[in-house]
């Protein structure tokens, strides 16, 4: 092994590992387009996007170009008392670019850090208005929001970490996982549990928040929109926020530039993160109607109360405004619509598999649910040896590729994935 995996192993947390018995990691060495380069020469087709981030590849010269052309005017300036073009361009192309009542942003380090703002927001709204009782979160299941201890409240509590932090994490409001999945004829009955859940708790709850439409690292499921249509009903019945977490879904993901265009509606608040910068650096986004910042900022004691250290890095919000600027020009829509289609004819064949349950897809997302978990290890391995970088996490083996991926590239990623599959 060689002395940097060496260290690695020895040294360096990885997301969700163990110390003492770490899953094996690939030394990459630099990453072009959609393909990953690993340090021994071996190049890998990126399945991940990193985790729903890099949508326009690796390496772009455009966004590279803006990092650059902003390193040299600053990397970084504090935001307190100062300002920069790159923040309100950012700003300015974030509220143009998503439902009309969005008009006031809030920039954070990271999708999690925007989930707290929006969740701080939402408390601080209903506590200027006089509504003190109203300190609760309802959620839906098989949600995923973040790791942080606000967020890790509202993810799903089995799949997350409830038990773990029992007596810690706030005790939010849960309802049933969705029953009625994208594709399918709308049932009104599912929207029964939701309904009765908020009617019921009415005065105690602040805002709902959840994924529009593609619940992500929760268990990757689509839900009909109607549901999320019936939800915004039903927040303005109870006059209750609506918090959507777009951080995932948003910029194309989905088939819609938000997930909550699929369902033709805006939520009061809106967090963003991942895609944002197109996977070129940490940055999340927090953004609110008029009507919230107003109230917040007209009750005592006159502030919202958040302020990171590197809030609205200028070389973040210069590569973002390169990344939006890039979606915008490309065809975005048509480019998703044309990876939706060949993930569609490519992964019928998992079904078939005795081992799969499942074969989802929409948009820029392809997934396969095992029936049992699978060994991460080996099944990553074998990825690796045939030159594609798809990723598992317990039952779920997904694609999610960069938008400029190839038709000839994708269909190798969704057959190499049916493949080992079928071999596993
Ligand atoms: C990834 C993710 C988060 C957390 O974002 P981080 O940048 O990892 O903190 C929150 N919500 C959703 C829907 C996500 O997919």
């Amino acid at each position: 092994m060689s002395s940097l995996l060496d260290f690695d192993r020895q040294h360096l947390w990885h997301p969700y590992t163990s110390m003492q018995n770490p899953l094996p990691v690939y030394e990459v060495e630099s990453a072009h387009g959609v393909r990953l380069r690993l340090a021994d020469g071996r190049e890998l087709i990126d399945g991940m996007s990193s985790w729903w981030a890099a949508i326009h590849g690796y390496n772009h010269p455009i966004l590279n170009e803006a990092a650059e052309k902003q390193l040299h005017k600053m990397a970084h300036v504090m935001f307190g008392g100062i300002t920069h073009e790159p923040a309100v361009s950012l700003g300015r192309r974030l509220i143009d670019l998503t439902p009309a009542p969005l008009e006031r942003l809030f920039l954070c380090d990271s999708g999690s850090v925007s989930v707290e703002v929006a969740i701080k927001m939402a408390l601080q709204y209903q506590q200027a208005r006089g509504e003190v009782g109203r300190t609760k979160l309802l959620t839906i299941r098989g949600g995923y929001h973040g790791d942080t201890f606000g967020a890790m409240a509202v993810c799903d509590p089995v799949n997350g970490m409830h038990h773990m932090f029992q007596g810690v994490l706030v005790q939010h409001i849960f309802a049933p996982l969705v029953d009625c999945r994208f594709e399918d004829p709308w049932r009104d009955e599912c929207l029964d549990a939701f309904r009765e859940l908020i009617a019921t708790h009415r005065h105690d709850i602040a805002a709902v928040i959840m994924e529009p439409i593609v619940q992500g690292a929760g268990g990757m499921r689509f839900y009909h929109p109607h549901f999320l249509a019936g939800v915004r009903e039903l927040c303005d019945q109870h006059d209750v926020l609506l918090i959507l977490d777009e951080i995932a879904t948003g910029f194309g993901r989905s088939g819609e530039l938000f997930g909550c265009d699929h369902a033709g509606i805006a939520p009061d608040i809106m967090c963003q993160g991942k895609a944002l910068t197109g996977g070129y650096m940490t940055l999340g986004a927090t953004l609110a109607t008029a009507e919230i910042a107003d109230v917040i900022s007209a009750a005592d004691p006159g502030l919202f109360m958040h302020g990171p250290t590197f809030m609205g890095n200028p070389l973040a919000c210069a590569v973002a405004c390169a990344s939006v600027d890039l979606l915008l020009q490309m065809d975005w829509r048509d480019k998703v619509k044309g990876i939706e289609q060949i993930l569609v004819e490519e992964l019928e064949a998992a079904r078939s598999n005795s081992l799969v349950a499942d074969v989802r897809v929409l948009g820029a997302i392809g997934v396969v649910e095992t029936k049992e978990a699978l060994d991460v290890a080996v099944i990553q391995e074998k990825f690796v040896e045939r030159g594609v970088w798809i990723r598992p996490f317990g039952r779920l083996v997904y694609i999610m590729p960069p938008y400029i991926i190839t038709a000839d590239d994708l269909r190798y990623l969704a057959q190499t994935l049916v493949a080992v599959l079928r071999e596993s």
